[in-house]
């Protein structure tokens, strides 16, 4: 199936839709049975039957057909975040006393949610590589969580060699795909068990939506439908499920369009003095662009630089020069932002994670590069001044 396709028109020639070029948005939070007796079977079944909104929905429905088929799943179940997306799914898979791997950086939260389950019994350790995994595996261990790239450095995790490792030691693999969109990675085809995205990222694409969605095989995702989403009710809106239809629509065109403006940018940086690296999977210099271009087919636009210095207040400078970039968190909208941890973040966290003083975030909009890269190269003067 072409992806351009599942984005566009998937589920959307069926009778129900009558050929409205959007499918219709099923605001009701309940549905109605003709007996007793119907109504007792399908709330048997709520991941399938509708029955309530905080079991499922038909315009929910369409956007889980369009995610699964993208990411080559079998099925997928939405978010009202992707945090609702991620914890329930971890919450799925262990028990008191378990034991969670973390490998690479991760989503901040993510990690506080692991610390969150530990007055469950259930612990976890980070570990940098593979080596260090078989050091803290324990029997009690269930699952290895990863993100490819990682979470503000931009490592690259070779996915068929990890999911071989943890197989091999009989560990289910979940992954936060957000960076790639399932457009650009697949990493079910490479034999990760899970994966989740936050959609309020390049998915939503206009920052106007958060969700979230776990794929997989439905032997994982249908009993965390049944128990987890209905209990934790982190359930998606169908207001929010026509959303993700929307940026699905135009998401091959605008990740083209994020990819091409930030590697001109990505490329820029790297040869500025005031600059010390710059991590983008998909500059050729990246330690892992020959993975990166094994198992990613593209490259989004959010990246990390880190500037050449080791004091806040020129970082400082450097951010509030910016005209084009807005400050702010999240990433992957239309908008150009801006946002550096050792501004933003409390100073602790940022040291535990190794994160630099001189690291900043771009999320890379659809502003037309030439002036993304003036206003940057503006700022970057400014900023020693
Ligand atoms: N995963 C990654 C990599 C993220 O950056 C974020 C949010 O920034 C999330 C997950 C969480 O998604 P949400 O904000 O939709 O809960």
């Amino acid at each position: 199936m072409d992806d351009e396709w599942i984005c566009g028109r998937l589920g959307e020639d069926e009778p129900w839709v009558l050929g409205a070029v959007n499918p219709p948005v099923f605001e009701n939070s309940l549905f109605t049975f003709e007996t007793a007796e119907e109504l007792g079977a399908a709330v048997k079944d709520e991941d399938e039957r509708y029955v309530y909104w905080r079991g499922t929905n038909p315009t929910v429905d369409l956007a889980q057909r369009k995610l699964a088929a993208l990411e080559r799943g079998e099925r997928a179940k939405c978010f009202g975040s992707g945090m609702g997306a991620i914890s329930a799914t971890i919450s799925s898979l262990v028990s008191a006393g378990d034991h969670v791997l973390v490998l690479g950086a991760v989503y901040g939260p993510t990690t506080q949610f692991l610390r969150y389950l530990e007055k469950f019994g259930v612990s976890h350790t980070h570990v940098d590589d593979l080596a260090a995994g078989d050091s803290a595996i324990r029997p009690s261990t269930r699952i290895l969580y990863f993100e490819s790239p990682s979470y503000m450095a931009y490592q690259i995790v070779d996915i068929t060699e990890v999911t071989a490792w943890a197989r091999e030691r009989g560990l289910l693999t979940v992954m936060d795909n957000t960076w790639s969109t399932p457009l650009f990675q697949k990493p079910l085809t490479m034999g990760v068990d899970l994966v989740v995205h936050s959609l309020s990222k390049y998915v939503g694409g206009h920052s106007d939506l958060v969700g979230g969605v776990v794929v997989g095989p439905s032997r994982l995702v249908r009993p965390l439908a049944l128990q987890e989403y209905q209990l934790y009710g982190a359930a998606m809106s169908p207001h929010d499920a026509a959303k993700v239809i929307k940026g699905l629509r135009t998401l091959p065109v605008r990740m083209a369009a994020h990819q091409e403006r930030g590697l001109a940018v990505a490329a820029f940086l790297e040869g500025h003095p005031a600059v010390r690296e710059v991590n983008h999977p998909g500059l050729p210099s990246h330690p892992g662009h020959a993975v990166a271009l094994r198992q990613m087919s593209g490259f989004s636009s959010l990246f990390s630089l880190v500037l050449d210095t080791e004091s806040r207040e020129q970082v400082g400078r450097f951010i509030n020069q910016l005209r084009h970039f807005r400050i702010g968190v999240s990433w992957g909208g239309f908008e150009s932002l801006v946002n550096a941890p050792a501004l933003t973040t409390e100073e602790s966290v940022r040291v535990t994670m190794g994160i630099p003083v001189g690291l900043v975030r771009l999320s890379v909009g659809l502003e037309p590069a030439d002036t993304l890269i003036k206003d940057l190269g503006l700022a970057l003067e400014g900023m020693s001044a």
